[in-house]
């Protein structure tokens, strides 16, 4: 990347602190770490995630990028707005069938110019296996493959960027997990006094903690003060009730921080709960990174006819 092309995106993401009543009464300090601010449509966690792969692609010298994701997925929206914004040609392959019309995050991604091709659910599960990707290569040429999520060294690289000499002050780091990507390189870099809270967005996502401490150990990490928050899914991924709902209403009209009800709106959720709950100890400060994920309301509304 030349610098030019680097100062588009915001590196050093500002921490906000949130005031509010029941974080006060609970004795619970808040902040709110923006990485969403950092690009409008390569946002939070994502950039993260593909920045060390893009410049692996280049060091290949490769032009091509594939990569998976559901029809709803943010990685494939800033996948795809990373392929316009640095050069680079996007193929995503998305689960399931074609639909007539395309929903807001395939639009996005084909408008942004991402190739878009479609795989049915059975052969969907082993998508990353060596038989599907040379299949692939056979069908599209050469290509950099990116992960579903971004969920590899790179991208996890990429994250342990976000814990930077300003996040030493903090007690708890706390973000959302799908891959649990962003949560490992958070833990890669946690000082000694610090944990970190992973908040799967998928039902059972103990299953996570298999994968993570893998990661962790291609990293040749041990760090163990971290855990996985478990039960603040809403019922599954995309899930969700009235009362989270109400939560990121009032969150945002108080606050004037957008959330998304699959990640960021589920972790701040949990945390309040837990504050009420005395989970963590008196005048913790915790800090929670806003990875992103707004182009998600759209689709959030096209599925569920809610207003956001
Ligand atoms: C993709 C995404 C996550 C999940 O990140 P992982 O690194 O896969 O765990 C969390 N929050 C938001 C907003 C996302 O878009």
């Amino acid at each position: 990347m030349t610098n030019d092309q680097q100062n588009i995106i915001l590196e050093n993401t500002p921490i906000e602190r949130i005031i509010d009543p029941v974080l006060e009464q609970n004795r619970v300090e808040l902040y709110i770490k923006r990485d969403e601010l950092n690009h409008k449509d390569i946002s939070g966690n994502k950039w993260r995630k593909l920045k060390l792969n893009i410049e692996e692609l280049r060091r290949l010298n490769l032009d091509t990028a594939l990569t998976f994701g559901g029809a709803y997925s943010n990685h494939i929206a800033a996948t795809a707005a990373a392929g316009k914004e640095f050069g680079f040609k996007t193929i995503g392959i998305i689960r399931g069938e074609e639909h007539a019309e395309l929903n807001p995050t395939l639009k996005f991604a084909g408008d942004s110019g991402m190739q878009l091709h479609y795989m049915d659910r059975t052969t969907y599960r082993n998508k990353e296996s060596d038989e599907v990707l040379e299949h692939l290569r056979q069908k599209f040429g050469e290509f950099y493959h990116v992960p579903q999520g971004g969920a590899n060294i790179q991208g996890i690289k990429g994250c342990m960027e976000i814990m930077d000499n300003s996040m030493r002050e903090f007690d708890y780091i706390c973000c959302a997990c799908g891959t649990g990507a962003t949560l490992t390189g958070i833990i890669a870099k946690l000082n000694p006094h610090q944990t970190a809270l992973g908040f799967p967005a998928l039902k059972n996502g103990g299953f996570l903690a298999d994968d993570i401490n893998n990661f962790l150990n291609q990293l040749e990490n041990n760090n163990q003060n971290w855990r996985l928050i478990t039960d603040y899914h809403f019922g599954g991924f995309a899930k969700y009730n009235n009362n989270l709902i109400d939560f990121i209403h009032r969150f945002t009209e108080l606050h004037n921080i957008r959330l998304d009800p699959l990640y960021t709106g589920k972790v701040l959720y949990g945390i309040y709960d837990l504050a009420q709950k005395a989970y963590f100890q008196k005048d913790s400060k915790i800090c929670v990174i806003h990875t992103g994920g707004l182009q998600g309301i759209e689709g959030f509304k096209h599925r569920h006819n809610i207003n956001l």
